[in-house]
């Protein structure tokens, strides 16, 4: 894929390995622009076929993104947005330092 040997993944999730859930986390507006700006640069794998969130009918194009050692799940995005998920510490940190470099 991005041509990584053992890429660290997040957010692909199923009925057998749900996400952590955090409504109180205090982080969640400013990660999730951090996250929709990175991703808007990014090029998008997309895979036939579609995926469904675990928590609710949404439904989208099953889709992957890729960086610097890191991939994750097109649906992470609304499983934070809509489903008080919160990321993994790590990750959090990667997307954050991610958005700091290419916003400025
Ligand atoms: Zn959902």
């Amino acid at each position: 894929m991005a041509g990584e040997a053992n890429p660290k993944r997040e957010g692909f999730f199923s009925k057998t390995d749900l996400p952590t859930v955090d409504k109180k986390w205090k982080g969640r507006n400013k990660f999730l622009r951090a996250l929709n700006y990175v991703e808007k640069e990014l090029h998008r794998h997309l895979w036939r076929g579609i995926q469904c969130c675990t928590h609710c009918k949404h439904t989208q194009t099953i889709a992957e993104y890729a960086l610097d050692g890191w991939e994750w799940s097109g649906l992470y995005n609304h499983y934070i947005d809509q489903h008080d998920v919160r990321p993994s510490p790590a990750f959090i940190v990667f997307i954050e330092k991610e958005y700091a470099t290419r916003h400025g």
